[in-house]
């Protein structure tokens, strides 16, 4: 009888609608990316920046090779010449292959200097594969990001 009245009255109709309107007019659960930035958990690993003295702006890579070493992808490429007075590797050349990154940060883990470093920044969606793979410029720079896309270090 119960259950011929609740159908009788489209109770469980309204019992969802009422659910439905308490939640359109409650808080808002959906990320309002991109007008607001998405909290990332602290340690999320993301595009990578090849860091630079602060005070000298000379790179703080010293050309180790560590950070090569220790990618299991192999996607890392450093290229030195050694000074001939100082006899100490100077960096002419880094690349990094975005498109094959697992972001374990394995790189960054060995690398001596906190030279190669994995940031926040998650936006490294691209329109061809070419432009995944990162030189020193664009690594000590952050990503070109002309036609009013942001720039990701500061
Ligand atoms: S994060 Fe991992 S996969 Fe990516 S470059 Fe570093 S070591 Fe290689
Ligand atoms: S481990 Fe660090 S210092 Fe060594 S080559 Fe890689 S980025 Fe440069």
């Amino acid at each position: 009888m119960i259950g011929f009245l609740r159908r009788i009255l489209l109770i469980d109709i309204f019992k969802g609608l009422a659910l439905t309107l308490r939640y359109t007019y409650s808080k808002v659960y959906t990320e309002q990316y991109p007008r607001e930035k998405v909290k990332l958990a602290e340690r999320y690993r993301g595009a990578p920046r090849l860091n630079n003295d602060p005070e000298t702006g000379e790179t703080l890579c010293i050309s180790c090779d560590l950070c090569a070493e220790a990618c299991p992808e192999d996607l890392i490429v450093v290229s030195s010449v050694r000074d001939p007075e100082s006899r100490k590797k100077v960096l002419t050349e880094y690349t990094f292959d975005t498109s094959r990154c697992l972001f374990c940060g394995l790189c960054q883990e060995v690398c001596p200097t906190n030279a190669i470093e994995l940031t926040q920044d998650f936006e490294l969606a691209t329109y061809d594969r070419k432009s995944m793979l990162w030189n020193r410029a664009r690594l000590e720079k952050g990503w070109d990001r002309i036609e009013g896309h942001k720039v990701y270090h500061k």
